[in-house]
């Protein structure tokens, strides 16, 4: 069986070629991301139409995932040496074009001086370097006293742990991405530094009003969001650990045991979790991973985390296809061997709308554990019982059958989820029949295996499903 643990790759200057597209997905993508934070929009369409060529070869259904930059804070441009920031030393931000202040860097928050308050920090480059603010003139001015010190080169991160932001996390910059993101018809958009559920709304209401379907994945890296999580996980459609900036926007400690959280109330929900940042970060260099990072992308893994995702290692790396292959194995191994991984049971709750539907699902993969069932086999428009089916890992295969293109692509992030195209619909026997045979026929299942259908009779009607079915493979 294919590996269940989905692989999110970004693309970039390293991915630049149809070739090595399609060796990352041979070896285990299932996810590209494109990375608004970088890149030219004629960039991100150009990798984007690769994708899809390649895609159409292999016949496999790349899931897209339009990352939006957020409110993401960056130093100017500095001196090419970088600059020395001395510990206990004064040094300056400013949001103006003044250039000639010495000791100091440009920041792109034009608000920042009115946001900051004396004694919080201004933590840059990723958080190796923080200061303390002394003195705001509240318009562009603000002085700090470095507290630990380093060399500040351009572009750097600047991250405000303690001030609360007055703007919306969705800038212009991101407006405008969006809809190009949206016209080329991504399934899914990452909501950076999003801080509270309300913005989430927002953000679907303009994907909406775009005319969009995409999906939303609320990127947990701030403070605010991990306080109003409960709500954040109610409206969006996906989540992500997006350890590289939480881990310094809080302490970098908590980030551990956030992550677990997260995941857990990912799958009660069925809402698909990724964990990102750092997982494979030696390989941008190295041929092999390190041994801790083996190990936090085999505890993922073990978490029953949807998908784990590569940044840099993928985008501007010396091994984006070997970091894949590797991962890959680190999946494979663990899925084989860890079998405490499997069947989380969440029991359907009744005074539900969709209380009909859950219990196919929970019931589904209670059978499919008693019998040892080959394959979940779920026929759907919406993929609602894609996503149930998945949330509780039952270590049978799932196959989903839609006539809906758009969401082949969209599961490829969902766990253990695989993909058809079908849109028959003389009967509900019909249909499974052929299915079954269909399957046969691609060698995923073969005579005598036990088999789960679920579908919504009578058929074509856009019930709900209601129907499980248990029988063997001619
Ligand atoms: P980024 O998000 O790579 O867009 O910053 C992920 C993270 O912060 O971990
Ligand atoms: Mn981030």
């Amino acid at each position: 069986m294919k590996k269940r643990t989905k692989i999110v790759a970004t693309v970039g200057p390293s991915t630049h070629s149809e070739d090595i597209i399609k060796n990352m997905i041979l070896e285990g993508v299932n996810v590209f991301r494109i990375n608004f934070s970088h890149g030219s929009h004629e960039d991100h369409i150009k990798a984007i139409n690769k994708i899809r060529k390649v895609d159409k070869t292999l016949g496999t259904h790349s899931a897209l995932l339009a990352d939006l930059q957020g409110p993401k804070i960056r130093i100017g441009e500095m001196p090419e040496e970088g600059v020395l920031l001395e510990k206990n030393s004064a040094f300056t931000l400013y949001t103006n074009d003044k250039k000639s202040i010495e000791n100091a860097a440009f920041v792109s928050y034009d608000r920042l001086a009115k946001d900051v308050k004396k004694d919080e920090f201004i933590l840059l480059d990723d958080g190796k370097i923080h200061l303390k603010v002394t003195e705001t003139n509240g318009k562009d001015i603000i002085k700090t006293k470095v507290i630990a010190g380093g060399i500040l080169y351009s572009r750097k991160g600047v991250n405000l742990p303690n001030t609360k932001i007055s703007t919306s996390s969705l800038t212009e910059k991101d407006k405008n991405d969006l809809k190009v993101a949206l016209e080329q018809g991504v399934d899914w958009v990452g909501f950076s530094f999003v801080r509270s559920a309300r913005e989430i709304i927002e953000l679907r209401h303009l994907i909406t009003s775009m005319n969009g379907d995409a999906k939303i994945i609320a990127k947990i890296e701030k403070p605010e969001a991990v306080e109003d999580l409960d709500n954040i996980m109610q409206e969006t459609d996906a989540v992500m650990v997006a350890r590289g900036d939480l881990g310094v926007e809080i302490p970098l400690e908590n980030v551990p045991l956030i992550q677990k959280r997260i995941a857990e109330m990912a799958k009660e929900m069925a809402k698909p979790v990724i964990i990102a940042t750092q997982m494979m970060e030696s390989m941008m260099d190295n041929i092999t991973p390190n041994r801790a990072e083996v190990n936090d992308v085999a505890n993922a893994v073990m978490d029953g985390v949807d998908a784990v995702m590569l940044s840099g290692e993928t985008s501007v790396g010396k091994h984006p296809v070997e970091v894949i292959k590797i991962m890959a194995r680190i999946i494979n191994e663990i899925e084989g061997k860890y079998t405490e991984l499997y069947v989380k049971e969440t029991m359907p709750k009744k005074n539900n709308d969709r209380f009909i539907t859950d219990s196919i699902c929970f019931n589904a993969c209670r059978l499919a554990q008693r019998v040892n069932a080959k394959a979940i086999i779920t026929m759907t428009h919406s993929g609602y019982t894609s996503y149930k089916i998945s949330s509780q890992r039952p270590e049978s295969a799932i196959y989903v059958f839609s006539s809906n293109k758009k969401l082949l692509s969209t599961l490829s992030l969902v766990w253990g989820v695989a993909t058809f195209y079908y849109d028959k619909t003389i009967s509900t026997d019909h249909t499974i029949a052929d299915i079954h045979h269909l399957l046969k026929s691609e060698k995923l299942v073969e005579s005598g295996d036990l088999i789960i259908n679920t579908a919504s009779i009578p058929l074509g009607e856009g019930g709900k499903t209601n129907m499980l079915k248990l029988s063997y493979i001619e």
